[in-house]
């Protein structure tokens, strides 16, 4: 497309003209909460003047759609919450900063679970989002709608958060490939937080190229995010060497793949089929593959719940009916505006992470929990250093299965919980990690691998990531 941009062929104003007729005759599937038409009109005429003159960015036409908790100044951010009603941003997130800065086009903000909270868009203040491969199933979560404008042509990139597994199990479930940086490549100056040690903002793409693009873009030092690493960011695009990785495309990787995952009870025997198959592919290749043990599985999502929602609690004490967005009417004084604005404007899910974090830091249960969630964190840290130590990449499946139906786990929050047991991992090591489709499953709907490396690793990533 940006071949065509250049040699005049369509315009950013066409491009994105084609995009919002898109948008409107799918907007039975509730991938966005708003489209940003009139900036978006506004920065595509300004983008095709300055391909004219010959000085357009890395990203010019290309149309960006935001998850709803990645703030744009002058616009509305909600989290998909109610409690943010008719809040706008005051300023820009340095990730939408930088991508405007290449002239890439924000084209609006996507449908999302409340706070980032869940993996299946069912959290949503404002109704599901439908898996556009298939409407009768969810596209996953929490970047739901994230995933769906990229799988639906909505946008040509969309930018997630992930958690624990937020880009990842919605790229999974649409089709697409979902990328989480390593913990401080990408500042998180502008993201409403969830959990500050576990978020990482990240590109939702149709290739692992476009992926590669946009994190080059993204990524790197922010003096407004002292947990952003001073490391230069490499050019993750350029393959003839100089992209990060140690190797180039003809190099030769130790893969792991971790037989407790494989061999886990609730995978689905297709994906794990289809993940074999994948290894294979990369033995026929030249790469080493083999399984390794990792007997920690059933420590994962504990620990992640145990201590995201900690942090939770403590990142969504600020809102409190005072400082941003809803206040309720029926308040008589200052401690009831606190409890009735927050009881009305936080949906049940969130309420339950804020009740669950409160009681894990509170006084009596402090180091039987949180303590605790602490350590085993710095274990299964170490435990998934250990392997990468001796192997370049750590392979699992993304999910344990394909998207399911709607409503199938939203009675049981423990159910829906272990939709995440292959991702959490890499937010609580702090490593990248990329899904990437995989084949579809009998029941049509796709399949996807997930890629760890070890810490900054992504160009290497990318390198592999590009072979599935
Ligand atoms: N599904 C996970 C959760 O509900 C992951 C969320 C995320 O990565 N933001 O917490």
């Amino acid at each position: 497309m940006q071949a065509d941009l250049q040699s005049g062929k369509i315009s950013c104003t066409s491009v994105l003209n084609k995009t919002l007729k898109t948008i409107s005759e799918k907007k039975n599937l509730n991938v966005f909460l708003e489209v940003f038409e009139a900036s978006a009109v506004e920065q595509a005429k300004k983008v095709d003047e300055k391909i004219k003159n010959k000085t357009a960015g890395k990203l010019a036409g290309v149309i960006v759609a935001l998850k709803d908790n990645i703030c744009y100044k002058g616009h509305k951010v909600s989290a998909s919450s109610k409690i943010l009603e008719g809040f706008e941003s005051l300023y820009s997130s340095t990730v939408v900063e930088r991508l405007l800065a290449q002239d890439a086009i924000i084209i609006g903000r996507t449908n999302c679970d409340e706070f980032a909270m869940g993996s299946s868009n069912e959290n949503s203040a404002f109704g599901k989002v439908l898996n556009p491969l298939n409407e009768k199933y969810v596209p996953g979560g929490s970047s739901g709608g994230a995933a769906a404008s990229v799988a639906a042509d909505l946008a040509h990139v969309a930018l997630g958060s992930d958690t624990g597994g937020s880009i990842r199990q919605p790229a999974s479930f649409c089709g697409v490939v979902g990328f989480k940086p390593t913990y401080g490549r990408v500042s998180r100056w502008g993201l409403i937080a969830y959990a500050s040690s576990f978020d990482q903002i990240g590109p939702i793409t149709k290739t692992v190229e476009d992926a590669a693009l946009v994190m080059e873009i993204i990524a790197g030092a922010d003096e407004y995010d002292s947990t952003a690493s001073q490391k230069p960011v490499p050019s993750y695009t350029n393959k003839s060497g100089n992209n990060g990785s140690t190797g180039s495309p003809t190099t030769k990787y130790k893969i792991a793949y971790l037989k407790d995952c494989i061999e886990a009870n609730g995978l689905d025997p297709e994906v794990k089929k289809a993940v074999l198959n994948k290894l294979e592919e990369f033995k026929k290749q030249g790469h080493v593959v083999e399984a390794v043990d990792f007997p920690y599985l059933d420590f994962l999502v504990p620990v992640y719940y145990v201590l995201t929602t900690a942090e939770a609690s403590s990142n969504l004490s600020r809102f409190d009916g005072v400082h941003y967005g809803y206040r309720t009417t029926k308040a008589t004084d200052l401690e009831s505006t606190y409890k009735k604005s927050r009881s009305e404007g936080f949906g049940k899910e969130v309420k339950r992470r804020i009740m669950l974090g409160t009681f894990v830091l509170s006084a009596g249960y402090y180091d039987a929990y949180y303590a605790k969630g602490q350590k085993v964190r710095k274990l299964l840290q170490q435990k998934t250093f250990d392997i990468l130590k001796q192997y370049d990449f750590i392979v699992t499946p993304s999910t344990p299965g394909t998207a399911f139906e709607f409503g199938k786990n939203s009675a049981d929050p423990i159910k829906m919980y272990l939709e995440d047991i292959f991702t959490v991992q890499a937010n609580i090591a702090g490593v990248p990690a990329i899904s990437v489709p995989c084949g579809n499953h009998t029941n049509g709907l796709p399949m996807g691998i997930q890629i760890m490396a070890n810490y900054f690793e992504e160009g290497k990533l990318f390198e592999i990531a590009s072979k599935v």
